[in-house]
């Protein structure tokens, strides 16, 4: 009988249909993963490099409460505002 012959085969070609979409489905599930990671990875990167690539250290001033550069306030008395007219006032 051929039938017999092939019997292994067939039996490992089903095998095979069965698994071969599972374990693509997991590479792809994997590889999307990694996509977000790094695609997180890089947002973070960008959030936590903006402040300091454009203006620096931030303060908050004395007077008024707001934030600003640190290389674009005024001191006075060892204090740094973020004008000089805070500078004067506070
Ligand atoms: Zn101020």
């Amino acid at each position: 009988m051929g039938l017999i012959k092939f019997l292994p085969w067939l039996i490992l070609i089903a095998i095979a249909l069965m698994y071969i979409p599972r374990m693509m489905a997991q590479k792809e599930k994997a590889r999307m993963k990694e996509e977000l990671e790094s695609m997180r990875r890089k947002l973070n990167e960008r959030e936590q490099g903006r402040p300091q690539e454009s203006a620096g250290e931030m303060v908050k001033c004395p007077c008024c409460g707001i934030f600003f550069p640190k290389n674009e306030g005024a001191v006075k008395n060892g204090r740094l505002y973020c004008s000089r007219d805070c500078a004067r006032r506070g």
